[in-house]
């Protein structure tokens, strides 16, 4: 099974962007079994979001940091609600804030319409002291539609049933994606470069082999890549995506906390993450039991 699950990763992971319609991932969902878990502080924020080389070009260094908003004049108007969602909410703006006045890291942000409903992170660029200068947030012309599965997205997925019934609105998604995407920044802006670079060039030999010797995880050769990566290629890219939950769920936490339906929702996030994420709850417990909200919900 725990092969099985490994294909099906490999699959995805060709794809390199987060977002895969729910119909097709949930026609397999595979079985969860995960080690490893972490406690939700903006210091534990720090895996990367991309499988693809870290040093690809993008911008020259800039000179000092800041956010940077490269939105073709089509995207122009969508976008602005969909910041102005992310916005709203105290957790949506201390992080705008944080990254508009860096010292170093310049984020630039894009709409694309090439994954339309998905959204990416990735063209990260190190100084040379190390420290992340660089990060590509791109996200979907139609980002504020479409849920991702509950397998791996969580807290994405537990919105669908109340935009049904006309609970939240689509700029609620597209600021939860923007959310998302702000999470795998914070990790990564956490991860040293020299482990990224080693995940990045390692990934891609432990696939080969796996594909080539009957999807043996247990393979000595495999065994002890996933020891000098930290985890094998599945084990990373889940442990990534979940942080980007979290943080997507630190936003939802405080859009939904005045609304009736708080509890409901963070019931619908809770049974994915028990189901799914079992070893991954505590981030995501963390951030309901701090929820301070006006009405309590229990995660436990
Ligand atoms: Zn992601």
């Amino acid at each position: 099974m725990r092969s099985m699950r490994m294909l099906w990763l490999l699959l995805v992971l060709t794809c390199l962007l987060w977002f895969v319609p729910s119909q097709r991932v949930e026609a397999r969902q595979p079985a969860k079994a995960q080690r490893g878990s972490d406690v939700l502080t903006a210091k534990n924020f720090g895996l990367r979001t991309s499988a693809a080389p870290a040093r690809d070009s993008y911008a020259a260094p800039a000179a000092s940091g800041g956010i940077r908003e490269a939105i073709d004049i089509k995207y122009k108007e969508r976008y602005k609600e969909w910041k102005t969602e992310f916005l709203s909410t105290d957790i949506g703006r201390a992080q705008w804030e944080m990254y508009a006045h860096h010292p170093r890291l310049v984020i630039t942000i894009t709409v694309d319409p090439s994954n339309p409903q998905g959204a990416s992170t990735g063209k990260y660029k190190w100084n040379d002291s190390g420290e992340l200068v660089a990060a590509t947030i791109t996200l979907g012309s139609q980002v504020d539609q479409g849920y991702p599965s509950s397998v791996y997205y969580p807290v994405m997925n537990a919105l669908e049933p109340f935009e049904a019934k006309n609970l939240i609105g689509g700029s609620v998604l597209a600021a939860t994606k923007i959310a998302h995407e702000f999470g795998h920044v914070m990790k990564i802006a956490g991860t040293p470069e020299a482990l990224y670079h080693l995940q990045s060039q390692l990934i891609p030999a432990y696939n080969k082999i796996f594909l080539s010797n009957g999807y043996n995880v247990n393979d000595p050769r495999l065994v002890e890549l996933a020891q000098k990566m930290g985890g094998t290629p599945v084990e990373l890219w889940e442990d990534r995506e979940y942080w980007g939950e979290a943080n997507a769920m630190l936003f939802l936490r405080d859009r939904v906390a005045k609304e009736k339906f708080h509890c409901r929702l963070f019931g619908r996030i809770k049974q994915a993450v028990e189901e799914y994420a079992k070893n991954y709850e505590e981030r995501f417990a963390e951030i309901a039991k701090a929820q301070g909200a006006l009405y309590p919900c229990h995660w436990r």
